[in-house]
């Protein structure tokens, strides 16, 4: 077995995720076509094996508490890059969850579009939009919204909140140390419909880095004013 299914292996079992090994095969493809086309696609920084197996892969499946409780899931990965957190979830429970993910960058769509394909995943769509356009067409249509290294989150909630069903939740993984950024997010939290739900902090499994997994319900609708026009979240959040 190779060093990459190894570190897999060793960390699921950490977060108690439990991987047979065609999920193994699927995400060594995934990071394969990841590595091919990496100056194609300009995708990662983390392209050694082990990092990629925990800082990709297992980091991306430490989200997986959040939805476990549900039987079906239809869910949005927004600012998805080269499909993380979205994909690793996606294979992982493949039957429980419908998957869109959502890039402004046509290159990494186009990517996503490959490893879809390559791995023959079913029930999974990649779009090349703004999270701010989503709310056109996918208005309170999601379960679940997750998000990894897009922005901070009370910029998150005005991407995310919007597309989700009132009683669904929106996940976003961050780093350590994100007191500050949350007590900064409550008003916008609190106009776009949500509430804090969970704050869980985590280490990963293997270089001890820590995580911090964000869980917002939504419990009212999103007014129809948000989200405001491409751009206007990041330049001027709520
Ligand atoms: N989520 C991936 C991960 O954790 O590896 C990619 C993170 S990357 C740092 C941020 C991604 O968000 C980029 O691919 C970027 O194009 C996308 N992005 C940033 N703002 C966006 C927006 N408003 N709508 C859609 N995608 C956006």
């Amino acid at each position: 077995m190779n060093k990459f299914k190894e570190e897999l292996i060793r960390g699921s079992l950490k977060i108690e995720v439990f991987l047979n090994e065609a999920m193994l095969e699927l995400f060594y493809k995934h990071y394969q076509i990841m590595i091919k086309e990496n100056s194609k696609y300009n995708l990662t920084s983390i392209t050694e094996e082990i990092e990629a197996a925990e800082k990709h892969f297992i980091d991306s499946l430490m989200l997986y508490k959040e939805i476990e409780k549900y039987n079906y899931v239809y869910m949005v990965d927004i600012g998805s890059g080269a499909g993380f957190p979205g994909l690793p979830l996606k294979v992982y429970r493949t039957e429980k969850i419908n998957l869109v993910l959502v890039d402004a960058v046509n290159k990494k769509v186009n990517f996503i579009k490959k490893v879809i394909a390559e791995l023959n995943l079913e029930n999974t769509k990649a779009i090349h939009a703004r999270a701010e356009e989503m709310a056109v067409d996918y208005r309170e249509k999601f379960d679940v919204a997750v998000t990894r290294a897009v922005g901070e989150i009370r910029l998150l909630a005005e991407y995310c909140l919007p597309l989700i069903k009132q009683g669904g939740i929106f996940i976003a993984a961050k780093g350590p140390n994100v007191k500050a950024e949350l007590k900064k997010a409550d008003k916008a939290i609190k106009i776009l419909g949500g509430k804090i739900q969970t704050v869980r902090e985590e280490k990963l499994p293997i270089s001890g880095e820590g995580r911090t997994i964000v869980t917002i319900e939504k419990i009212r609708k999103t007014p129809p004013q948000y989200p405001r026009r491409p751009g206007i979240p990041k330049k001027d959040p709520l």
